[in-house]
């Protein structure tokens, strides 16, 4: 039997914030400690309050706005609670009732097309802590307590683990672009709902939950692990499915029970308090708005429309740090479609044979401006332009008096380029014999004389061709 799998998402993204979503300790909660980032209110300390993060609702809303949300004006917090040793106050605070945004859409690219991933709800809430263990003992590190989070709820929309990871890709590159989030490794963390139907059923199978998985790669394992799972249980009776929380162990590749799925009334959520409902007046709201960043799509048709290739356009989407380099030196008064290929064919060249990738690329806007325009305004031709570029990439030379400096800016004019072949030939009568009597390779040698002699600056095109001029005559 061919069977459908059904897959839903719950991604929890860390907010690039100065601070916690409720108190003043660092955003990241990163200390050089472990509980060196903590104070009375999130360590959970009695009668301590807590006050809320405006960024938070602002970096909220511009992601919803970013993934197509309807933005919720009147919104809440909730009190989940749960007892676990790194929650200090034995609840979370998180949305149930009013989430901040509802009923967004998603466009995800696979090879077997696009497919649009409805998201039900974003909801704003803090991090727990973390527990270490380590010899015979646990120990609690409280830094990471009440660091914001946005939790990104689809609709059991996926039908493969490819749509699951372009989605995330999507998420990871728009987020980065936000400034929403950095994205870094562990500020990314995903449960999985996954059953499985027999194909064109409309009933749902029983739904399991892998919890708390950081990799893209983890995830995609996960799911096609599980799902085989589902499928061997449903179609060889291998084991009863049952609905519940599993934990993915990425050495041997399997899921495993944790323990069976909680419910809402498990977690006796009620309003919070403490926190005043915020509202989002149009005001705010259009502040928010204009200070959103162009959408991935957006982006991307942008590229195309100026005719970047599909995989320079994938290269630069995936690398916010690159994309934003382009977009200074475009305003710069670069051409968009110039300075990309500078950018991913040259820079990416040059960083390769230092054994560097291209997300490692370290160069003022300004220079690389500057080297673009002066082969563009025809000051130096393309070759000579690429030899600037090396030495500001490898020493950060000044791309104007370095050509200055190493006279690759005077070799152009057509006299001085002609002396340098005249010269050439002169020196070497032997080869003009040679080419006479039909050795092409003379010409190869002279070229290269007159080359050597322009380091590089002569455009070789005119110089092959002046010189095969001279050697016919
Ligand atoms: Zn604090």
């Amino acid at each position: 039997m061919n069977y459908e799998l059904v897959i839903g998402l719950e991604t929890h993204v860390e907010l690039s914030t100065d601070s916690k979503i409720f108190c003043s300790c660092g955003g990241h909660g990163k200390g050089s400690e472990p509980n060196d980032c903590v104070c009375p209110a999130c360590s959970g300390m009695p009668g301590m309050l807590p006050v809320m993060n405006k960024r938070v609702v602002e970096l909220a809303v511009t992601a919803g706005l970013m993934l197509n949300c309807e933005i919720n004006r009147y919104t809440t917090f909730d009190k989940k609670n749960y007892y676990y040793p790194d929650l200090p106050c034995a609840y979370q605070i998180t949305q149930l009732n009013h989430p901040i945004c509802v009923n967004g859409l998603v466009s995800v690219k696979t090879a077997d097309g696009v497919r649009d991933i409805r998201i039900k709800q974003i909801h704003m809430e803090e991090d727990a802590g973390k527990l270490v263990h380590g010899g015979n003992s646990s120990f609690v590190d409280f830094n990471r307590t009440s660091v914001p989070l946005i939790e990104i709820v689809t609709q059991p929309d996926f039908r493969s683990p490819e749509e699951v990871v372009s989605y995330l890709n999507k998420l990871k590159s728009s987020f980065i672009a936000g400034g929403i989030s950095e994205c870094e490794e562990g500020a990314m963390r995903c449960d999985v709902n996954i059953s499985v139907r027999p194909a064109g059923e409309e009933k749902f199978g029983v739904r399991t939950e892998i919890k708390n998985m950081n990799s893209f790669d983890a995830i995609d394992k996960a799911i096609r692990y599980e799902a085989q799972r589902h499928i061997d249980a449903l179609e060889y009776g291998t084991e009863e499915l049952v609905q519940e929380t599993r934990r993915f162990d990425d050495v041997s590749g399997k899921t495993f029970a944790m323990r069976n799925k909680e419910t809402e009334a498990d977690y006796r959520y009620f309003p919070d308090p403490n926190l005043m409902p915020i509202v989002i007046d149009d005001e705010w709201l259009e502040e928010i708005k204009a200070a959103k960043p162009v959408a991935v799509d957006e982006r991307t048709e942008e590229y195309r429309a100026a005719g970047i290739k599909e995989d320079d356009i994938e290269i630069i989407i995936a690398n916010v740090k690159i994309a934003r380099l382009i977009d200074d030196v475009v305003s710069m008064g670069c051409n968009l479609k110039d300075t990309a290929i500078w950018v991913v064919t040259d820079c990416a060249g040059i960083l390769k044979k230092a054994g560097k990738a291209l997300s490692e690329l370290d160069i003022a806007p300004e220079k690389l401006a500057a080297v673009i325009k002066m082969v563009a305004n025809g000051d130096i031709n393309r070759n000579a332009g690429k030899k600037v570029l090396i030495a500001v990439i490898e020493n950060g030379v000044d791309p104007v008096s370095y050509c200055k400096e190493n006279g690759l800016d005077k070799k152009f004019d057509a006299s001085a380029v002609e002396e340098v072949i005249d010269r050439a030939i002169a020196a070497n009568p032997q080869a003009v014999i040679d080419f006479k009597n039909g050795k092409q390779k003379a010409a190869q040698a002279l070229f290269g004389a007159c080359m050597k002699e322009l380091r590089g600056a002569g455009d070789p095109a005119v110089i092959k061709e002046l010189l095969e001029k001279k050697l016919s005559m």
